[in-house]
């Protein structure tokens, strides 16, 4: 019989658990032993919870109390010089590299591949020595043998750790820093056969990615010293987010135990997978989407598994999910306000586990049998394919209506300008915000009150109502050129607009961990998107009837929202942006003929959106840019467009930015000290810039000087006709204490610029 394997499960806790004990134990409420407590009781579920659900090959070491990756660092030793100082014990120094001290800056945070789970980025330079701190993963060993089970461990591989971590010194070439890391692999593996382990599996997704020649030769010279390390130790090759590509036949002739491929983002690995496979190796099959919350479609996984149990007998296939199910929610168990019809078509981290569980019974049963064990999956998989709640034709035709002039403003932007620099009236260097004001603790518990119906709807929008006067109204006596109404209205700027579009479920306990205890819960796209009725428009009309001064329309866009989703898997998600895109443009021409002459679309994932693969890339930046330009480009001339982006790694996209054509852009720079307006002056970017003064992600305020400063600095790269003042991103996550003077300071820098008082400090 087939078994069946979990690469990793959700480490947040069922009901957000370890949030809780975490937050804790940060506010000095609980100590670290509470902690602990909480966590090992999280482990316990976990462990116990797959094998109840008949999981064969059960993971430990994939619970992190913040993140794995920074685990792996403290592993393999490589902990930056400056927390020293700081006492490893009841994880001072581990949460000191996290989260920082008032006196140490923690480690940098990125996005762990194409998800939206982030990562902490591991410092290596020449000083770095590594040593073996391998308490936490045979901790973790130990505790599943107590529980009754034989767990794999699993750990990030010494190829994908390095290509992750930033070296101080681009001096530092990969072959060598491999070299001196290896032998502390060697010693973990040693130490987990020690400590009664049996097998253990090794993640390098970095091998999905555009690895180098000399990259994969590193490697390999590496793993074979890895592999001769404990002979009797069986090792597994995790790959996972993609295909191994050209290298394939390669990587799958080292010698491991077990190979594990993600066959859904790249099923077209096994044939060749198969031919290339020695004869004493196994293969993981990932079959179950470990990125999306969708059932799986058990007849066809029958249909493409039992060939290759044919080929390779059973006990050297294993069935999986395609990666760690870290990226989707724990269970579906309490989503029972969704429509029924959507709730059958869910598969979260525990319906997953019972998927496998079924599909491995069926593949070992026949006939009616079989029949009758995917009856259900099969009923839910045929009414996911034909339902009217997935498929609207009226949304196909208007998809097949697009023409290229929809995505086209009237006018090139030097014309538009002209207009809207008359009707406008703007001075010199004009001041904005991104969008939202702090969500203060009134705002949240006023939504609070009104989602548990505590607070009636008429009172709570009344409430808004004097929120976001209050908020014109402040922004007006600061003497900012161009208002927002602030934003209290939105829990979220995806959630927002998905509770409102037709074609989109909002879960009630669908929380993903975004990094350390933080946790999002992306809406469901299921099925073709429509606007029943305008989303912002009142919003918006009450804040401008607050003030003479423009008030900026704003929207979250089409690709943002998207890509912060769980989305529909039956077509391309080209196609289900276009789709939000033509809603978004049908709110963007509503804010317009309800009087908004400025509307400002936020792409703010955009650029993350990015595929692996460098070779896909254009396609997906061509067709993202596109559904932008869907959304926004229907408006007049003198409507100016703005759209708002929170990154600063503009080089390869600028061109692409510069076809997105909206007048006036927003982008995070203060951090980068303007670095980046390099690529916009290099590419002669010829549309306005409004480059971030002040950095909202840093509780510090920006002083007058520092602004006129940065302003210096941005004029040197984008001429001042073309220019604007204003923070780098929204500004929910501030108080107003720190609000208030911050943009007292950028209103003060813009001023004394016009004025030509803005004296140049070095
Ligand atoms: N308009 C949003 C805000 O100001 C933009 C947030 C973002 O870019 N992440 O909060
Ligand atoms: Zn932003």
């Amino acid at each position: 019989m087939v078994e069946t394997a979990l690469l990793g499960f959700p480490r947040i806790g069922p009901h957000r658990e370890l949030k809780q004990a975490l937050e804790r134990h940060w506010s000095g409420r609980a100590p670290a032993e509470n902690l602990d407590q909480g966590a090992t009781s999280i482990r316990r579920e976990h462990i116990q919870g797959a094998v109840r659900a008949g999981v064969d090959v059960v993971p430990c070491n994939d619970f992190s109390l913040y993140d794995h990756v920074l685990d792996t660092a403290v592993l393999v030793g490589a902990v930056p010089a400056r927390f020293a100082a700081v006492p490893s014990a009841a994880h001072e120094r581990y949460f000191a590299m996290a989260r920082g001290t008032a006196t140490v800056k923690p480690l940098e945070m990125t996005k762990w591949f194409d998800t939206n789970y982030h990562y902490l980025v591991p410092e290596i330079d020449a000083g770095t020595r590594f040593a073996l701190q391998a308490d936490k993963l045979l901790s973790e060993l130990r505790d599943a043998r107590e529980w009754g089970v034989r767990a794999r461990p699993v750990v990030l591989g010494p190829l994908s750790f390095l290509l992750l971590a930033k070296s101080h010194n681009a001096a530092l070439p990969l072959s060598p820093l491999l070299d001196r890391l290896v032998p502390v692999y060697e010693e973990l593996l040693t130490a987990i056969s020690d400590a009664g382990g049996s097998e253990v599996q090794i993640d390098e997704p970095c091998l999905v990615t555009d690895v180098t020649d000399d990259e994969l030769m590193a490697f390999e010279g590496a793993w074979q010293r890895l592999v001769t390390a404990r002979p009797t130790l069986q090792i597994t090759l995790a790959t996972y987010f993609g295909g191994l590509g050209k290298n394939l036949e390669r990587i799958i002739s080292l010698p491991a135990a077990e190979f594990h491929l993600d066959l859904v983002r790249a099923p077209e690995q096994l044939d060749r997978a198969i031919t290339a496979l020695s004869s004493s190796a196994r293969l993981s099959l990932g079959v179950v989407d470990g990125r999306n919350i969708w059932i799986a479609d058990l007849e066809s996984l029958i249909a493409l598994i039992e060939p290759v149990i044919e080929k390779l007998g059973a006990d050297r296939v294993r069935l999986a999910p395609s990666c760690s199910l870290l990226h989707v929610p724990y269970s579906a168990e309490g989503e029972e306000r969704l429509d029924a019809r959507v709730r059958s078509w869910l598969a979260f981290g525990q319906e997953k586990l019972g998927e496998l569980q079924l599909l491995k019974a069926a593949l070992g049963a026949d006939g009616e049998t079989r029949r009758e064990l995917i009856a259900a999956n099969h009923s839910a998989v045929m009414s996911r394919r034909t339902s009217t709640l997935t498929h609207d034709p009226a949304v196909a035709d208007r998809l097949q209506a697009i023409r290229p002039r929809d995505l086209e403003r009237r006018s090139p932007y030097a014309q538009r300008a002209e207009l809207q620099a008359q009707r406008l009236k703007l001075p010199e260097l004009p001041t904005t915000t991104i969008g939202s004001f702090p969500q203060t603790k009134e705002i949240r518990e006023a939504r609070r009150r009104h989602e548990s119906e505590v607070m009636s709807t008429e009172d709570y929008e009344a409430f808004l109502r004097d929120q976001i006067r209050f908020v014109v109204e402040f922004q007006d006596r600061l003497g900012l050129d161009v208002l927002v109404h602030g934003e209290s209205e939105r829990n979220d700027m995806v959630q927002y607009f998905a509770e409102q579009l037709n074609g989109f479920a909002i879960s009630a306990h669908g929380w993903v961990q975004s990094y350390g205890s933080r946790c999002v819960k992306p809406p469901i796209l299921f099925g073709d998107v429509t606007r029943p009725m305008p989303m912002t428009v009142r919003w918006w009309r009450h804040a401008q009837s607050c003030t003479r001064k423009p008030v900026k329309g704003m929207l979250t866009g089409p690709v943002t929202i998207l890509q912060w989703s769980f989305v529909r898997d039956d077509q391309p998600r080209a196609e289900t942006c276009q789709q939000i895109a033509l809603a978004i443009r049908d709110e963007t021409l509503d804010l317009e003929r309800a009087g908004a002459q400025i509307i400002q679309i936020d792409e703010a994932a955009l650029r993350e959106g990015l595929p692996l693969r460098r070779a896909d890339q254009e396609h997906y930046v061509r067709w993202a840019v596109d559904c932008f330009r869907l959304a926004a480009n229907g408006v007049a001339d003198a409507t100016q467009l703005h759209s708002h982006m929170c990154y600063s790694e503009f080089n390869e996209m600028i061109e692409h930015i510069a076809r997105m054509d909206a007048d006036v852009i927003s982008i995070e720079a203060s951090r980068s000290q303007m670095d980046l307006l390099d690529a916009f002056r290099d590419f002669r970017y010829p549309n306005a810039v409004g480059p971030g003064v002040y950095d909202i992600h840093s509780p510090r305020i920006p002083t007058a000087e520092e602004i006129v400063g940065l302003l210096h600095e941005a004029e040197g790269r984008i001429p001042r006709e073309r220019l604007w003042v204003n923070p780098d991103c929204g500004l929910k996550t501030r108080g107003w204490e720190e609000v208030t003077p911050a943009l007292e300071h950028l209103v003060e820098a813009a001023r004394s610029l016009r004025a030509g008082t803005g004296a140049r400090i070095s």
